[in-house]
């Protein structure tokens, strides 16, 4: 049994269940302390004019973190939650607490990346060993079939290889008590805006209950397939989405229950259809990964040289909804009423916005970044990447019709009643026209139309 003790920087990783850190320091019988750092660039107001973190995030974080300040309580492990720049508040905490270690899970995006580089090499100046251990996915890094820098470029490809020869590893289990080093707790959470009533509470045991609801208590993963496209229903998708992007809930989690659900009710293409989803989410995962900075760049991934417009007028209609489009209007309507948006309401305003305005799909994604309440880095912008046909999709020029969609995924209009304008404005562009104009940006790009 070791003694030294450990500074476990939480991250993404913000739940005690599967945790494979924290269940290694209990193993070990290292006592830690417990540090989360809210950091100050979230909260400032970027070009664009809005906070990187928009008031449903800080909602769902800030109770994320109470819950999680509580779990560990309950293990006797005292949260230090801080505000400012995150290499100085490490560096900061492991000198005052005076560990040996410091642990942390690694984060796929550009500037999480370098900033574990700088923070490794400060605090190994300061005599402290640095483990950073491969993040939060459903599949582990060692396990892949190839290496991060060489992830296949079409993700079916990257499915069959990894369906083929990689397994879910088991969730890591606490099986002793963990050991807390005696420090004072810190709260250094920015005030909640009161104005953000919650569609989702955060924190582990709300995610948890959420994963119990959708497969135990109301059987929908069983219809999930059928359903997932839906816009208006709580449980047309799973909604875990929330949870996991903070780490809340495990994918590991999501995918056993899966399993267990799949021998005690049933397996069947629905089943199957959820873990397949997970998979989308590590490929964006280790994409960000492989691509570093290109992953934000207006060329993307295929550093491609589209002549983009930065149109703020023809931006902020579409930013607040009033478009003349009333799908588009009722989606982006109710992201900035929640904090959430459906899957296929996410493609059809990302479409409209990249290749029929021809806006910038860089701002579209900041605008995301600002209000989802399940915003990651990497499945966002490799997600506006896709649907801007400058990342993985190998589809030229994919257009989302929004009259087609709307026909088909409303076809009551019970969801733009929902969430759409009470009055109608007339269409901001004609839609055939204004495409055809985008379509012939991308062709002068060399990009295949
Ligand atoms: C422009 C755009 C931006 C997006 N930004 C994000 C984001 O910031 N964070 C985020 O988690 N998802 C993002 N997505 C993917 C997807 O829209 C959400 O994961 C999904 O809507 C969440 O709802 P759910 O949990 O009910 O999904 P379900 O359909 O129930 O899927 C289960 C889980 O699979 C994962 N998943 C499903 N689809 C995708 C996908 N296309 N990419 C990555 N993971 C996926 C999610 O973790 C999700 O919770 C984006 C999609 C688009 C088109």
């Amino acid at each position: 049994m070791s003694t030294g003790s450990v500074l476990l920087w939480f991250r993404s990783d913000l739940r005690v269940h599967d945790h494979g850190l924290l269940a290694q320091a209990a193993a070990k019988g290292h006592p830690v302390v417990a540090l989360f750092v809210w950091e100050e660039a979230w909260m400032r107001t970027t070009r664009l004019g809005w906070p990187r973190m928009g008031s449903h995030r800080v909602r769902f974080l800030a109770e994320t973190l109470a819950d999680l300040r509580d779990q560990l309580a309950a293990q006797g492990v005292t949260l230090r939650v801080r505000f400012g720049d995150p290499e100085t508040i490490v560096a900061e905490e492991a000198a005052r607490w005076e560990v040996q270690q410091v642990w942390a899970h690694t984060e796929p995006a550009w500037d999480e990346v370098q900033l574990e580089k700088r923070l490794a090499l400060r605090l190994r100046r300061q005599g402290v060993w640095v483990h950073f251990s491969s993040a939060d996915t459903l599949h582990h890094r060692d396990d892949l079939p190839f290496a991060v820098p060489a992830l296949p470029r079409v993700f079916t490809q990257y499915r069959s290889r990894v369906e083929k020869s990689v397994r879910v590893r088991p969730e890591a289990v606490l099986e002793t008590g963990l050991v807390g080093v005696k420090c004072e707790p810190a709260w250094e959470v920015p005030l909640v805006p009161r104005e953000a009533a919650g569609r989702y509470a955060g924190g582990e045991r709300a995610g948890l209950a959420r994963l119990n609801h959708y497969l135990w208590q109301t059987d929908r993963l069983a219809v999930y397939k059928q359903t997932r496209n839906g816009l208006l229903n709580e449980d047309d998708s799973s909604k875990f989405s929330p949870w996991l992007a903070c780490g809340a809930l495990s994918p590991r989690r999501v995918w056993h229950e899966v399993k267990r659900y799949e021998q005690e009710r049933g397996a069947n293409e629905s089943t199957y259809w959820l873990g397949f989803e997970l998979l989308w989410r590590d490929f964006f995962h280790w994409s960000a990964r492989a691509h570093g900075r290109d992953l934000f760049l207006d060329g993307g991934i295929r550093q491609a040289r589209v002549a983009w417009r930065r149109d703020r007028d023809d931006f902020e209609r579409w930013r607040t909804g009033t478009t003349g489009y009333a799908l588009v209007d009722a989606c982006m309507r109710e992201l900035a009423a929640t904090g959430y948006m459906s899957n296929r309401g996410r493609q059809v305003v990302a479409s409209f916005l990249v290749k029929t305005l021809g806006v910038d799909w860089r701002w579209g994604a900041r605008w995301f970044e600002s209000q989802l309440v399940d915003c990651d880095p990497a499945s966002n912008y490799g997600n506006w990447q896709y649907v801007a046909g400058i990342g993985h999709d190998p589809v030229p020029f994919r257009v989302f019709d929004v009259e087609k969609q709307a026909r088909t995924y409303d076809r009551d209009g019970a969801f733009v009643r929902r969430w759409g304008p009470k009055a109608l404005t007339l269409p901001m562009v004609d839609f055939a026209t204004a495409t055809a104009e985008v379509r012939e940006r991308y062709r002068r790009a060399g990009l295949p139309v």
